[in-house]
């Protein structure tokens, strides 16, 4: 089944914390009043010019098994793998919040507007992050009458060991053209601000594996970390406690692979 439809801009809206912290501002500084400013105005030209969309199409294990072996370039070991074979689940899905935005964010560089121009990208990409996990959430939704127990969570190709290249098989099976987002020879995507990948369902307990595969030495961001915390403590929303009790993936002996 293949499903598309529009966000509306305030549904994926970052809060104000994020997009500071994208910015590289830590949580625990105050922003100036000018900073504060270019904010706000960053958060309402996003308001009125994101055209958030998103589709999905759901996919066998097998079927998913042939797009996912793709050119042939995944690490030989990885997650994925693992992950996607327990799943009682799987949808290819891709999202984007709009070329509109984009240019909104090229044009004002070359206005020099680079402050307002920077808070806008930061705003858009975290933007887009949030929109991956409202599709997680409505993908988990749509599965409630028959797999009411299911965890989800999206993989994308150029993480994790799955190679880049898997864009291909991707674009080609769930044709994101639909919504105009397009990739290039370098499997790169148009509009920037966009996102594809995997949605997985199953017990939570798949999504939990050791991060120490080769490629995870080069990781900056952990992301998995903290996506595995949420999962193992489902009734804590404050990320601020894994950071503060310094948990790491030692802690997931529930491992999954690796
Ligand atoms: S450490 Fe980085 S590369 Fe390794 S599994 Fe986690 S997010 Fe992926």
């Amino acid at each position: 089944m293949r499903q598309s439809s529009l966000f509306n801009p305030t549904e994926i809206l970052p809060n104000e914390k994020d997009i500071l912290k994208h910015q590289g501002i830590p949580e625990e500084h105050t922003p100036s009043t000018r900073i504060q400013n270019i904010l706000s105005e960053a958060i309402i030209l996003f308001i009125g010019e994101a055209k958030p969309q998103w589709i999905r199409a759901q996919v066998s294990r097998s079927e998913f098994k042939a797009i996912y072996l793709g050119a042939g370039e995944n690490f030989i070991e990885n997650p994925l793998e693992n992950i996607y074979s327990q799943a009682s689940n799987l949808a290819l899905f891709a999202l984007t919040v709009g070329l509109e935005i984009s240019n909104k964010i090229e044009n004002l560089f070359q206005q020099k507007e680079y402050a307002l121009a920077a808070m806008l990208d930061s705003v858009a990409s975290t933007a887009a992050e949030n929109a991956v996990a409202r599709c997680e959430k409505l993908y988990e939704e749509s599965l409630q009458e028959t797999d009411e127990t299911a965890t989800v969570l999206a993989y994308s190709p150029g993480y994790c060991g799955w190679h880049i290249s898997g864009q291909k098989n991707l674009f080609d099976y769930l044709k994101p053209e639909q919504i105009g987002i397009t990739i290039n020879n370098h499997f790169l995507m148009t509009p920037l601000k966009s996102v594809s990948g995997l949605l997985v369902a199953g017990p939570p307990k798949i999504h939990l594996f050791k991060n120490n595969f080769d490629f995870c030495r080069s990781c900056t961001d952990k992301s998995c970390t903290e996506r595995m915390w949420k999962i193992n403590h489902p009734e804590e929303k404050n990320s601020e406690i894994r950071r503060t009790n310094g948990i790491t993936t030692a802690d997931f002996s529930q491992s999954s692979a690796g």
